[in-house]
């Protein structure tokens, strides 16, 4: 029996996937090389757009024309939805939600192990939580030095576009004690960069073993499994419902005391949520990398409004420059690139063609990439999503106005992202190496601290996976080139 695991979407569902992949070893089912060669191949689903939905019932289809008899499973953001199971009726052996490790072990006990005593023994069950702390399965990972640690999931924000916390039920905090014991062990093994993940990493929040005699239950945020389409209300400030413990800042003050050289990043942070000490943290930081991801959505307070994303643009503009002021203000010599002049990245998420976004709006998002300069943005076009209370909304910006918007950001985003790439020209950097491009040319692929990725010409080999130093000679909006020293 073989397995395949076809990932659609974030990183959080990549790092599910490598959960899946270390459940399934256990049982003895190998990993194959591709859908081709597995007797079973699950669907770790994405459903924040209708174009990777769509993608996930054309493989489907295909792959139940050309093998009726290979057994297909379907999880992560399309599993929990009745009407994609009515879509593919009698193609789909089973849905879990990606918390419900439960059935998806029963599933395989009934269905694919033959020997009964194989059943695995499912981490040690918290009896003050409901159901199997998926989280706490411990991955296969799939980098060889670098790793995705999720350190939170689900989303109390429903924000009026998304899925997530429909998909993902609330959030979910996991004890700090796993997160500092899995990065110590990842450390340990020479892992150089960590990952950590989260929807929205800012509302994290749990108790160390010293807050003795806490049972899990009382911890800051719980998931309770969402069942029905009518959200929740908000909460109506983000300290609401929260109780002291260690929060986003604290679970990082206490990651970066874990000896070794490792870099640390984190996704996604909300802009609500960003708090002055958060800031203060990762500027002082010598572990976390000089990236944030901070999502703006949109430029115009009305549309951000609409959104219900509970931030003004004023709020956002003054957030980056906090964070950049943060950087400047350090110590000679206590930020590599700070001292180069080097402004720390920030990518945002934009959404255009929310429904009812006019010209005028969009023009306020326009000026903010404009504005802030970004170094990356993820632009994406408005795609209405089943369950959502946008869903309700007419979407009323046609596609070719979508598309227009989407290039018009994309034009902005080049200039800016070139214009902070030109000052890495002649600096030395430090860069994580991540593969050989190129074999005969000797090219390698690398990215900095800051997530720029980099080419570098060297004739030495296995660097894969070091820390190299290599001089900026050329700089391009998405890419840099360099010599190694
Ligand atoms: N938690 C993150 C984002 C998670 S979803 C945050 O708060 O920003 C990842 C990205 O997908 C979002 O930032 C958004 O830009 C995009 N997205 C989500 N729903 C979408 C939709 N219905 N249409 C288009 N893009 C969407
Ligand atoms: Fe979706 Fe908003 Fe939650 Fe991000 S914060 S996952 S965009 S609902």
């Amino acid at each position: 029996m073989r397995y395949f695991v076809k990932v659609f979407g974030c990183q959080m569902n990549h790092s599910d996937a490598e959960r899946i992949s270390a459940f399934l070893n256990k049982y003895k089912i190998k990993q194959a090389a591709s859908a081709d060669e597995a007797d079973l191949v699950i669907f770790v689903t994405c459903g924040v757009r209708q174009s990777a939905e769509d993608r996930v019932y054309g493989l489907i289809n295909n792959i139940q024309k050309k093998y009726p008899d290979k057994k297909i499973i379907l999880t992560g953001c399309l599993a929990h939805r009745k009407d994609v199971q009515r879509r593919l009726k009698n193609k789909v052996n089973l849905y879990f939600p990606i918390s419900d490790f439960q059935t998806f072990e029963n599933w395989i006990i009934e269905n694919c192990l033959k020997i009964e005593n194989l059943k695995l023994k499912i981490p040690a069950q918290d009896n003050c939580r409901s159901g199997i702390d998926y989280l706490s399965i411990k991955p296969k990972y799939s980098g060889i030095y670098s790793a995705y640690v999720p350190v939170m999931t689900g989303c109390n924000n429903f924000c009026a576009y998304c899925v997530v916390p429909y998909a993902r039920g609330r959030e979910y905090s996991r004890p700090a004690e796993d997160i500092l014991r899995e990065v110590k062990s990842l450390v340990k093994k020479g892992y150089k960069e960590i990952m950590l993940l989260g929807q929205n990493v800012n509302s994290y929040l749990d108790f160390l073993p010293s807050d003795e005699g806490r049972c899990p239950k009382d911890r800051g945020v719980l998931r309770v499994q969402q069942t029905e389409a009518t959200p929740p209300p908000a909460p109506s400030s983000p300290e609401e419902g929260r109780i002291s413990g260690v929060d986003f800042p604290k679970l990082l003050q206490l990651i970066e005391k874990i000896p070794g050289k490792f870099w640390l990043i984190f996704l996604t942070s909300h802009p609500k949520d960003m708090s002055d000490e958060l800031i203060e943290t990762i500027a002082k930081s010598k572990k976390i990398c000089e990236y944030i991801s901070l999502p703006a959505q949109a430029g115009d307070n009305e549309i951000i409004r609409k959104m219900n994303r509970k931030y003004t643009i004023e709020h956002y503009k003054d957030l980056i420059k906090k964070i950049r002021t943060a950087y400047g203000r350090q110590e000679p010599g206590s930020c590599q690139l700070a001292r180069a002049g080097f402004l720390p990245t920030i990518s945002t998420d934009i959404i255009v063609g929310f429904p009812g976004e006019t010209k005028k709006q969009f023009e306020n998002t326009e000026n903010l990439l404009k504005e802030m300069k970004f170094d990356m943005a993820y632009i994406a076009q408005y795609s209405p999503r089943p369950e959502t209370t946008a869903w309700k909304l007419k979407d009323n910006v046609s596609k070719k106005e979508k598309a227009r918007r989407e290039k018009v950001l994309t034009e902005i985003l080049k200039k800016t992202a070139l214009a902070n790439n030109k000052k890495y020209i002649n600096e030395i950097v430090e860069v994580l190496v991540d593969k050989y491009i190129d074999p005969s040319t000797k090219k390698y692929l690398a990215h900095t601290r800051t997530q720029k990725r980099i080419i570098f010409y060297s004739k030495k080999k296995s660097l894969i996976g070091q820390f190299a130093k290599v001089k900026i000679v050329k700089a391009k909006a998405f890419g840099l080139e360099g010599e190694i020293i």
